[in-house]
């Protein structure tokens, strides 16, 4: 048995934590006798690692006992290969969460002010409060897309940095190249402004955001991406950016030490060159994606338009409760977001199979 503590602690902590919401993270899935359980709540590939992922990770794991690459040179390597830049340009870090943690740390002092649409991803508001920065939280329009025009107007001389999430998560909506283009021309150059796409690899819009061009048009734009997605690497914790090297250097200095492990960094690499048996996956999550917004119309649902690997059901409080307990009733783990709405992740198809029958019951339970 273990000594009990004492009720409180002595030690002092910074008045920032009270403000911290604490990260939600995706509930683990219950058991029904009977009923395949998915959790379907974090956004994560349904599909187990690559055969020949298993095997790098296997080969990485011998060498455990020594510490990984601290420059992160080989993985750096390959990802600037992929994009044909310099690995001057690129950052990592533990996901993609780490990356941005790195560039909050970099940027910000406290009181300063961090722009973004809410709602949004769940660690903006919490990776800011940390360094005592200031949230500003600008709605989405009632599609669940970015006011871009509304966050230009947030902007004051207190604002060090910008994020846009496109495709957003958890609405689904891409942010237009225009649109990008346009707010990007409001933003004063000093201001950083990092563009997470961690599901850009399921967008299959032509007119969305090119954040790689933009890039090399405004040296202030960061693109943020991540392994833990399209790519199935969610557990290993390994994302990244793409940078001017002054802003690179900066996230680097923030880092800590050996953050991203060797199993990540040789899983990362070999992921990377694995593209055309990766990317057929994500096709297929594309398709059933595609398959279950068009049933969804087909039942009536009016839907913000998701270019990601979820749907977005902004159902308000009392049938948010309601939809999240039929789900879970039926072995479906979902995120549900207080009252506000509930985000479905895109799984294997029994799970987007079961997902629609839920919501044609529950759809005619709204109009009746
Ligand atoms: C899932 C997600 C990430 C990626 O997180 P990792 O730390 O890379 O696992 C980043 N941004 C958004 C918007 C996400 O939904």
């Amino acid at each position: 048995m273990s000594v009990p503590f004492p009720a409180e602690s002595p030690v002092r902590l910074r008045a920032a934590l009270d403000r911290l919401p604490a990260y939600v993270a995706g509930k683990p899935a219950p058991e029904i006798p009977g009923l395949t359980t998915f959790k379907i709540s974090s956004n994560e590939n349904p599909y187990p690692p690559l055969p020949s992922v298993l095997a790098t990770l296997a080969d990485a794991a011998a060498h455990v006992n020594r510490y990984p690459d601290m420059n992160n040179v080989a993985l750096k390597a390959a990802i600037a290969d992929h994009y044909g830049v310099g690995p001057e340009a690129v950052s990592v870090g533990p996901g993609s969460t780490g990356v941005l943690v790195q560039f909050v740390q970099a940027f910000c002092d406290p009181g300063d002010e961090v722009v973004f649409a809410w709602r949004s991803f769940e660690a903006y508001p919490i990776v800011t409060l940390a360094v005592g920065a200031v949230p500003v939280q600008v709605p989405l329009t009632p599609a669940g897309e970015h006011d871009l025009a509304a966050m230009a107007a947030a902007l004051t001389d207190r604002t060090r940095l910008v994020l846009l999430c496109t495709p957003n998560n958890p609405t689904g909506p891409v942010i237009s190249d225009a649109a990008a283009r346009a707010f990007l021309a409001q933003v004063p150059p000093q201001v950083p402004v990092i563009i997470d796409e961690a599901y850009v690899e399921f967008v299959r819009d032509p007119d969305v955001v090119d954040a790689l061009a933009l890039q090399r048009d405004y040296p202030n734009v960061i693109v943020l991406r991540t392994f833990s997605k399209a790519y199935g690497l969610a557990g290993a914790r390994v994302g990244y950016a793409l940078s001017h090297p002054a802003l690179a250097e900066a996230n680097a200095k923030m880092a800590i030490p050996f953050s991203v492990n060797l199993l990540a960094q040789a899983a990362a690499v070999h992921s990377l060159g694995a593209g055309a048996e990766l990317g057929a996956r994500v096709d297929a999550l594309v398709a059933e994606r595609d398959r279950v917004a068009a049933a969804l119309a087909g039942q009536g649902w009016r839907l913000p338009v998701t270019q990601a690997n979820f749907v977005y059901f902004p159902l308000g409080p009392s049938e948010a409760v309601a939809f999240d307990h039929l789900c879970a009733a039926h072995g479906l783990v979902v995120r549900r977001y207080g009252g506000e709405g509930v985000r479905v992740t895109i799984a294997e198809t029994e799970a987007n199979d079961r997902l629609l029958t839920l919501t044609a019951t529950f759809h005619s339970h709204l109009r009746g």
